[in-house]
């Protein structure tokens, strides 16, 4: 038979796109199922995004770009960034690629080896332990806790750093857990990454304006004494309800950006000429649509967590940040993964067991509140109704 790389059996996926083609299968049978399974915004892009994108069609911009995107949006990511973290970059620094996930797998390809360890957080996006083992690199979990608002402690971070360590893989505001690191963990941080010189930083922000009861997203950016390591890694997917544009970026320090265009060359060459001069209206265009979306999004967080609060078994801590909700399910006596199965099939609720973000997410399920009112509160009651046949 066919013999394929050794890196392909270490690949993992991203439970949520099977839990979507499962639900999906089932609604084909006529089953009423409410996803609040998979990651994207329930919410339409903008009008005038969409718009832009049509118009540069209609102008003829049908070919390649520069691998490192169109300058216009390179420009205005940088003012956007100076917009929202004060900081000046070179539009020199920015790779726009094909979605924030291609910037995390050119980071971790950049460094990981068999030899490098890479740290990431445990319960987390699963694209980061994937990619690492793929790499043959070691991943090295860093344990989020309840306990903390599944927020890393500096202490935690910088006891797994040897002299084996390429990099560290930061999330804020993180899925799956909706966790925010607080400035003074931050900065307690970046004065220890100090004494790890060796150490780069790739930061996923990319639900980075996705905060609420006036929780503060303190950008890595801000910190100039990291310039020469760190990685940004952004994107329009959450902020601009554009999952299936593939519109993402990355900043790079200016010694690594060479590495990560090669990457884009040898890898999808550029990001469509059209999403990317939609990317500019999104940037350069109102914001009012961008904040409702948010607006809605912590009317929905305060629903469905005093909701779960009040099941049986269940317990939830309030986000920060993101759209997801990280309930602590022991109290049900059910495992994770039963417990995600078992919604599914018996309940029509579409959730992701706590374990699809890494081992130490055993206990807990993620739900993703971008879907309506109505539907958090069916999804609740049938929640309700589910456990009070079952414990
Ligand atoms: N980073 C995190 C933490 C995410 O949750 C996601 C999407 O779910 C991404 C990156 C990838 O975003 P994109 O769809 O732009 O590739």
């Amino acid at each position: 038979g066919l013999k394929v790389a050794a890196g392909m059996g270490r690949l993992g996926t991203e439970t949520a796109f099977e839990v979507l083609a499962r639900a999906k299968a089932l609604e084909a049978q006529g089953r009423s199922i409410i996803n609040l399974g998979i990651g994207q915004p329930d919410f339409s892009t903008p009008g005038h995004i969409v718009e832009a994108a049509v118009k540069a069609l209609a102008d003829g911009h049908h070919g390649y770009t520069p691998a490192q995107g169109i300058p216009e949006l390179r420009r205005a990511i940088s003012i956007d960034l100076h917009r929202r973290h004060g900081v000046t970059v070179d539009p020199v620094q920015v790779l726009v690629v094909p979605g924030g996930k291609v910037t995390m797998f050119f980071a971790i390809s950049m460094f990981g080896e068999p030899g490098a360890e890479i740290i990431y957080p445990n319960p987390g996006f699963p694209i980061y332990e994937s990619v690492i083992r793929y790499t043959g690199a070691t991943a090295v979990p860093l344990p989020l806790r309840e306990a903390t608002g599944f927020a890393l402690t500096a202490e935690d971070v910088l006891a797994r750093i040897t002299p084996r360590t390429r990099l560290l893989i930061l999330n804020s505001p993180a899925n799956p857990t909706g966790g925010v690191v607080p400035r003074a963990e931050i900065d307690k941080l970046v004065a220890g990454l100090a004494h790890h010189p060796h150490v780069a930083v790739m930061s996923d922000e990319i639900y980075g304006e996705m905060l609420y009861d006036g929780a503060e997203h303190v950008s890595l950016l801000t910190y100039p004494e990291l310039a020469d390591r760190l990685i940004l890694l952004d994107g329009f997917s959450k902020t601009y309800a554009m999952t299936g544009w593939r519109l993402g970026y990355g900043v790079w320090p200016k010694a690594l950006l060479p590495l990560a265009e090669r990457l884009a060359v040898n890898s999808h060459s550029c990001v469509n000429a059209a999403a990317q001069w939609a990317g500019i209206a999104a940037l350069e265009g109102p914001r009012a649509p961008a904040r409702q979306m948010v607006d809605a999004f912590a009317e929905r967080r305060g629903r469905i967590v005093a909701a779960l609060n009040r099941l049986p078994g269940v317990s939830c801590v309030t986000p920060g940040g993101a759209f997801y909700v990280f309930p602590n399910i022991t109290g049900t006596g059910m495992d994770s993964r039963t417990l995600q199965a078992r919604l599914l099939d018996e309940a029509g609720i579409a959730t992701i067991a706590g374990t699809s973000f890494g081992a130490e997410g055993e206990g807990y399920l993620r739900l993703s509140y971008a879907a309506s009112l109505e539907a958090i509160d069916e999804a609740m009651g049938r929640f309700g109704e589910f456990l009070a046949r079952n414990t």
